[in-house]
């Protein structure tokens, strides 16, 4: 009997093969909102995307990053003392790191007494990443869900991420691919294969405006999203509703004509309403959130733009944000 991809994988693995590894920054259980069902979520390390509302800053960077939690700490010292570097000045304004000399050793973390650093990003292996997330399989049947691999961009991890997504079909459990769909046609193809569906982000129709907002060209993108459309790949598609940015009535019509056309398959259109929750993760990392102080979407713009998308669309259309709504016909 031929074997199938899946099934190859857990036995080479079996047979001592090592698996593979990947850097990931937090595992989530029982999110209802990453695809069909009750589903674990696998967060990927590094994104080659750099969009200016940017929800999980801990994800951009490939590889670990100290983060400082100003509530826990005492004021001891002992990570200043403990770090090799010298990397860490405690002042009164709170924790300076240098973090052209910080090599994210995890020196200060063992160190502290408080558990006020922490290491964003854990190397795991495949196996270990599928131990966690079978804890959870009996939900995953009783609800039609199952494991998503997001990110960051999982894109940028592709050999870790195929296994993992082959394991998980071995062991029975539904996958889905959260992607911005910027990489090479070849990884696309391999991963959404994989996948029992694709969670397809896409922002904005305008290629100039794309590049500005998020560092990256619109084009391999749209490539990548045609050959769901030509392989009828299980598709949502997810769009950030940022005030400023993506908002506007004529984006949504822009981007309902391309579903329509293009992509009229699809199963699902979910739009995100922004809101600043991601602030103090910014803070943390050292990084600046360009959006301080930009208001939350409430639900009346929210459900006319949900009209709108349906409109233009012609495919079920939801959102979801801080208060979540669904609509019908
Ligand atoms: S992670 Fe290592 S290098 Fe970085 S601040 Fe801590 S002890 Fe120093
Ligand atoms: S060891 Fe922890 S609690 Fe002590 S100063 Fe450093 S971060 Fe703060």
């Amino acid at each position: 009997m031929k074997s199938s991809p899946e099934n190859r994988i857990a036995c080479e693995i079996l047979a001592g093969n090592a698996p593979q590894k990947g850097t990931i920054f937090n595992i989530q259980r029982f999110s209802i909102d990453d695809g069909p069902g009750i589903r674990t979520t696998v967060f990927m390390k590094g994104c080659p995307l750099r969009c200016v509302w940017c929800h999980n800053p801990e994800g951009i960077k490939r590889e670990p990053q100290l983060m400082w939690f100003d509530v826990r700490c005492i004021g001891d010292m002992e990570c200043v003392e403990a770090c090799p570097k010298s990397a860490l000045d405690l002042r009164p304004g709170g924790m300076v790191i240098d973090r052209s000399v910080c090599d994210s050793c995890g020196l200060c973390v063992v160190a502290c007494p408080s558990g006020a650093l922490e290491l964003v990003g854990k190397v795991l292996s495949t196996l270990e990443v599928l131990e966690e997330v079978k804890r959870d399989e009996v939900f995953y049947k009783n609800s039609n869900g199952g494991v998503t691999v997001s990110g960051g961009e999982p894109a940028v991890q592709p050999d870790f991420v195929l296994e993992l997504l082959l394991l998980c079909k071995d062991s029975k459990m539904h996958t889905a691919l959260d992607t911005s769909a910027y990489c090479s046609a070849d990884v696309f193809k391999t991963l959404a294969d994989a996948s029992d569906m694709v969670l397809l982000d896409l922002k904005t129709m305008d290629d100039e405006k794309h590049l500005e907002y998020t560092g990256v060209s619109l084009k391999p993108i749209l490539n990548n999203a045609r050959y769901l459309a030509d392989s009828r790949k299980r598709t949502w598609i997810r769009t950030p509703i940022i005030p400023g940015y993506t908002d506007e009535s004529e984006n949504i019509a822009d981007l309902g004509h391309f579903v329509k056309e293009e992509m009229g398959f699809v199963e699902r259109w979910d739009l995100l309403a922004f809101n600043n929750a991601c602030e103090s993760k910014y803070d943390r990392l050292d990084l600046e959130w360009k959006l301080k102080g930009v208001a939350s979407l409430d639900s009346s713009v929210m459900e006319e733009l949900v009209a709108l998308a349906r409109k233009h669309s012609g495919v079920d259309v939801h959102w979801s944000g801080p208060t979540r709504a669904r609509m019908k016909d």
